[in-house]
């Protein structure tokens, strides 16, 4: 009766914020929803998979994407440099299928200016404490790094109100947040200027 175009999800947010837990668990669950891998120049964390979690590159394959503006939005995160390929995303667009993209806030603003159409999702800790000890318990950050990623937090934040939609995510409340994010989700499915209804001649 009628076809349906896709959504690009942006979902942001401080670095420990638990982006990354409710993006995969939506790519489990939804299978209208391809990821987006993103390049990185970071090195791969023990169990990350080339072309799977991230395209690792070399500063200089990164800069030859660049060049080749092969980059849809980019940005330094913390030390390293991060960007999401347009082919990535744009294939899929076209085929009528969903993407979900997860990435810092600079990267969210600069892909909302460009498609006013996005679907962005600004995603709270409950608390800046509650932020800090993740970071802490993560243990994949020296202490300084931690300090940094807060500092990082606080100025992020300032830019939650330009986002569609906000959650929280508490601390052992994961499954609170994974149901704000689903109701975002299936609401957004069926906003009518996603619909194409088929009429027929009479
Ligand atoms: P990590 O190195 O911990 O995987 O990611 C660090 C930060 O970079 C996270 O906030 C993540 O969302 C962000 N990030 C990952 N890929 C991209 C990307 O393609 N573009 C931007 N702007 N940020 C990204």
């Amino acid at each position: 009766m009628a076809s349906q175009k896709g959504m690009l999800l942006v979902v942001s947010g401080p670095a420990g914020v638990g982006k990354g837990t409710l993006v995969k668990r939506l790519l489990e669950e939804d299978g209208s929803f391809g990821f987006s891998v993103s390049v990185t120049t970071r090195a791969p964390r023990p169990g990350e998979v080339d072309g799977v979690h991230y395209h690792f590159v070399t500063e200089e394959a990164y800069d030859e994407l660049l060049a080749q503006d092969a980059f849809l939005e980019h940005a330094q995160v913390h030390s390293h440099r991060y960007g999401t390929l347009k082919s990535e995303v744009f294939s899929r667009m076209e085929r009528g299928e969903s993407v979900v993209l997860d990435i810092d806030v600079q990267g969210a603003l600069n892909v909302m200016a460009r498609f006013e159409d996005c679907v962005s999702v600004f995603i709270l800790p409950g608390s800046f404490r509650e932020l800090r000890a993740r970071l802490e318990g993560r243990g994949t950050e020296q202490p300084e790094e931690v300090e940094r990623r807060m500092r990082n937090a606080r100025r992020e934040v300032l830019e939650q109100p330009r986002y569609r939609y906000t959650l929280v995510n508490r601390t052992g409340e994961a499954d609170a947040a994974y149901a704000s994010l689903k109701a975002i989700v299936e609401a957004e499915k069926l906003r009518s200027t996603r619909f194409f209804p088929e009429v027929p001649e009479d």
